[in-house]
């Protein structure tokens, strides 16, 4: 499978910056070798959706409800995004620690998105308390069997997962450091086993990206760790040119 690189814009961004820095991320970027996708503010999700047509990007969606629809004013479904969309995140980080999405919210949100026709990136990662207290690998691995479980065993095919430590997300802090090069492949290897554990075969149509401070200075030493099939980029993936150099990044074989 293609490495995969995806964009999120998290809350940043009028339509017509996301429609302008959307249509330039099509311009610069080789998509012949890798997936690349941009998850939009939600609002812009049909407007980037239609920048994107017939270039090759993939339109990602951040976030949405579990339920396909019903009395919950102000939330939006996948159902809803999914004819403007590829993609979904679920479990973002920010989810699970602004808005308190739960393992099994997330779970949900998960099946909700897959039977709205939708691949998933489901992301992963723990505090830094958590790390400190050696539970970093079981707090992983109970967020990403909590969505195996949930999810039909035919459905693993239209996953991927994100690795993003919670300590090492910019939030748009430039300062802050990615994970090192050591901690990366430690726990990309871990994920890894633990897909072969659980899915058999099927992990290797799995990929698992490193989310957390990527940067054109720091791409491509991150994407040689063995076990890093892409990445999600926050900070850097606002200014289109910076999102292109780590594009570039990306081994192509
Ligand atoms: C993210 O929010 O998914 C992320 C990885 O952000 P950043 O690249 O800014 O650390």
């Amino acid at each position: 499978m293609n490495p995969l690189v995806i964009a999120n814009w998290k809350m940043h961004k009028s339509v017509e910056e996301s429609v302008r820095d959307a249509a330039r991320i099509a311009e610069l970027a080789d998509v012949r070798h890798i997936d690349v996708g941009i998850a939009p503010s939600i609002v812009w999700q049909k407007a980037i959706h239609g920048t994107l047509h017939g270039t090759g990007l993939l339109t990602v969606v951040q976030d949405a409800h579990s339920e396909p629809s019903g009395a919950y004013t102000g939330a939006v479904s996948f159902d809803q995004l999914a004819p403007f969309s590829d993609m979904a995140l679920v479990g973002h980080s920010e989810r699970r620690h602004v808005f308190g999405d739960s393992d099994e919210l997330v779970a949900l949100k998960a099946q909700a998105a897959q039977r709205a026709g939708l691949r998933v990136v489901l992301c992963v990662g723990e505090t830094r308390e958590e790390r400190e207290v050696g539970d970093g690998e079981s707090v992983v691995r109970a967020q990403i069997a909590s969505v195996l479980d949930a999810v039909d065993a035919n459905a693993v095919e239209m996953l991927d997962v994100a690795y993003e430590p919670v300590w090492a997300i910019s939030g748009g802090d430039a300062s802050v450091e990615p994970a090192t090069t050591d901690a990366i492949a430690a726990m990309h290897s871990f994920i890894r086993s633990f897909l072969r554990e659980r899915v058999g075969e099927s992990h290797d149509r799995i990929r698992v990206l490193y989310g957390g401070s990527v940067k054109p200075e720091n791409a491509m030493e991150i994407f040689a760790v063995s076990d890093v099939q892409g990445a999600l980029v926050g900070g850097a993936s606002l200014d289109p040119e910076s999102f292109v150099q780590i594009l570039e990044a990306v081994p192509t074989c």
